[in-house]
């Protein structure tokens, strides 16, 4: 993945606040080794909670047959197990279809209030349940409709929220807001241009029209941060920060690789500004829907 800073600085308290934009510049060559790459990752994913259910299955059916402590105790694992590797099928399935039609301009128009407070509701369960709060601040509702699949753009929010759970340590807050604004003003926060052509966000691209608009959904936890070093790989499949590779907060490394896709395909923008002191702060936009930008069916509501 290509990730082009765009800016690192240091302004008040923060000690390290960072921010890139993670976008993608893959030439053919390197799309080749990243492909063989990613099959030898995925394989070797997929093969860990399989060994490990094949250990287990041996040892119930020889050993530990008689013993009704073991086989609780193993059974449980094995069902943590089953559910990483049915996590991830379930993300390399959806990665696979991001990436199938990352080339198909989006059809129909999606609400991001409606869309970002579905998200919200899914997931205040898991949220409770750690004891932190979801705090969604709504746009107003006409600069809130963007270009883009219902599906696609949910997956994104989702993926942010649940990430900004996942770090977050218990009792904190996630403060989910949608915003709006121009490209004069995201290029202006982001230290950036939009490149109109592949919808990246660059330091060297030819302006946007400066009146080009977005809807922006910005995710903010209290979490524990995100090392500087690490910012350019976030987006790379299968890459986790060093010492949240295990544990009760273990994930694929797949959903940012998902998001990229999926903003990529929307001309959109994904950036994250992170201080190990402060948390992070993933911000994605979409160009607003217009008559010109959008297909003539809208997509149908979600059931
Ligand atoms: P995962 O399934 O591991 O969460 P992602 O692709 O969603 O995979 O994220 C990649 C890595 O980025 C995570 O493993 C984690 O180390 C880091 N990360 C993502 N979101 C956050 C966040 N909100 N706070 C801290 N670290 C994060």
């Amino acid at each position: 993945a290509f990730v082009e800073p765009i800016r690192l600085s240091a302004p008040g308290p923060m000690p390290f606040r960072a921010m890139l934009v993670l976008a993608d510049d893959t030439n053919s060559k390197r799309a080749e080794r990243m492909r063989a790459d990613f099959l030898a990752n995925a394989s070797h994913e997929l093969r860990t909670p399989l060994a490990s259910l094949a250990g287990f299955i041996e040892t119930l059916s020889g050993p530990a047959r008689d013993d009704e402590e073991a086989r609780d105790r193993f059974l449980g694992i094995m069902t943590v197990q089953t559910e990483r590797m049915r996590r991830l099928i379930n993300d390399l399935l959806s990665l696979s279809r991001v990436e199938m039609n990352e080339h198909m301009p989006p059809t129909g128009q999606v609400d991001l209030n409606a869309l970002t407070a579905d998200v919200a509701e899914a997931l205040a369960p898991v949220a409770t349940r750690r004891n932190i709060t979801l705090k969604l601040l709504e746009a107003d509702s006409e600069t809130a409709l963007v270009r883009g699949e219902r599906d696609q753009l949910y997956e994104v929010i989702e993926n942010l929220v649940q990430n900004a759970i996942k770090y977050s340590p218990d009792g904190s807050q996630v403060d989910i807001s949608v915003s709006h604004g121009v490209s004069r003003d995201a290029a202006e926060h982001l230290g950036a241009r939009i490149d109109p052509e592949s919808g990246r966000l660059t330091l060297t691209a030819p302006a946007l029209d400066p009146d080009a608009r977005f809807g922006v959904v910005r995710v903010q936890d209290q979490g524990g941060g995100i090392e500087r070093r690490y910012l350019p790989r976030l987006a790379e499949r299968f890459f986790r920060v060093d010492g949240q590779k295990s544990g009760p907060t273990s994930g694929t490394g797949l959903g940012l690789a998902i998001v990229k896709h999926i903003v990529n395909r929307h001309r959109g923008g994904f950036t994250v500004e992170s201080a190990p002191e402060t948390g992070s702060v993933f911000t994605v936009f979409f160009p607003v829907a217009t008559a010109s930008n959008i297909a003539t069916q809208p997509d149908l509501p979600r059931t």
